[in-house]
């Protein structure tokens, strides 16, 4: 099944067979966007109700459900953004925001209170504020481009964003986080991979895929494509309850990521973003995951385990840990505890 443009609508999920009733996904509408491109589309089994591409991207009533922990904010961005679209919470780098669209909208968004409003795209000024900022600040080594998603920015716009953020002689490298080579891979095309080869200075780029399925025929080819213009590539998956919550899933994903020339960088421990509770798992069930990969999955194809620490206290691996400073002892990769040095 396929339909050749983006699902934005609860009429348009009805068409194209994604949901049975519209009356929930109206609803949820009002408050969080909804976007599924074509390329996703074609992904979801619209057969299967537990479809763990679907789950990413169709919206549900679970949505409209908050709990007391959640948060419009939950990772304490506002009070680290000392001019608009720039999150600077740590010393050697900082966010930047050009524009808050995306090609598809993910209902665990943790800044699904803020994406999909178009009117939200910086102004000259606000870009120029912003990057004066940055130049002021000669701690400042890296710029993170994130979003929504700013591989949705004309290329020849990113071209220009890009080539003034290198002219700021303290800034080493751009990294982008970007959806686009798995949510609309159709957007990556040689210009494009040329404009971020052609930068200057090194781009890095961070891909947030989630289950191995994304992966597709085209995706392979858009990071093919960005890998053969120089671009080192990394991923950021987010650990999702009905997604990639199983060992069988992560390792599939993370082995298909390595194949595709991508670094596995992060496993987010999901955010008390508002409406998320159905994707949450526990950190202990995160940490069982992981341990259960380490040893039986290559070094290279292991991300860390991490958690954005509510408020804007930072982001942190969560484990699972080895070491045991008490007991002087290491665990294996099986669990058994061997003494260090031995007795
Ligand atoms: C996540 C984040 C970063 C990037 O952190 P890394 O650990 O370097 O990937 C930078 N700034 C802010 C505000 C962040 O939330
Ligand atoms: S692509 Fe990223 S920023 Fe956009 S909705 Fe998905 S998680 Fe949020």
């Amino acid at each position: 099944m396929s339909s050749r443009r983006t699902l934005r609508t609860a009429q348009d999920l009805l068409d194209a067979g994604l949901i049975r009733s519209a009356e929930p996904v109206e609803r949820v509408a009002r408050s969080y966007a909804v976007a599924l491109t074509p390329a996703v589309v074609d992904l979801i089994d619209p057969a299967d109700p537990l479809d763990p591409i679907a789950r990413q991207y169709v919206p549900s009533a679970a949505e409209l459900s908050t709990t007391p922990d959640e948060l419009a904010d939950p990772i304490g961005d506002a009070a680290y953004s000392p001019v608009k679209g720039l999150v600077h919470r740590y010393p050697d780098r900082v966010l930047l925001t050009p524009l808050l669209v995306c090609p598809v909208y993910c209902r665990f968004c943790f800044r699904r209170a803020r994406v999909g409003d178009a009117d939200a795209t910086m102004g000259e000024a606000e870009i120029a504020a912003a990057l004066a900022y940055v130049a002021g600040r000669p701690d400042i080594r890296e710029v993170i481009l994130t979003g929504g998603d700013p591989l949705m920015l004309p290329p020849r716009r990113l071209e220009s964003l890009l080539g003034r953020i290198m002219d700021i002689p303290h800034v080493d490298l751009v990294r982008i986080h970007s959806r686009v080579p798995v949510g609309d891979p159709g957007r990556v095309s040689a210009e494009l991979a040329g404009v971020l080869g052609g930068a200057g200075k090194a781009v890095w780029l961070a891909v947030h895929v989630n289950h191995p399925r994304e992966l597709s025929p085209k995706a392979a080819a858009a990071l093919s494509r960005l890998a053969g213009a120089g671009i080192p590539l990394l991923s950021q998956t987010v650990l999702l309850r009905g997604v990639n919550d199983t060992a069988e899933v992560l390792e599939e994903l993370f082995r298909a990521l390595v194949r595709n020339r991508v670094r596995p960088y992060y496993l987010h421990h999901p955010d008390l973003a508002p409406g998320t509770g159905h994707f949450r798992l526990t950190v202990a069930e995160g940490r069982a995951l992981m341990r259960s990969l380490r040893g039986r999955l290559s070094g290279i194809a292991q991300p860390t385990y991490v958690l954005d620490i509510p408020g804007g206290a930072g982001k942190v691996p969560v484990g699972p840990e080895y070491w045991d400073e008490e007991g002087a002892a290491v665990a294996d990769p099986a669990g058994a505890w061997h003494r260090y040095p031995p007795d």
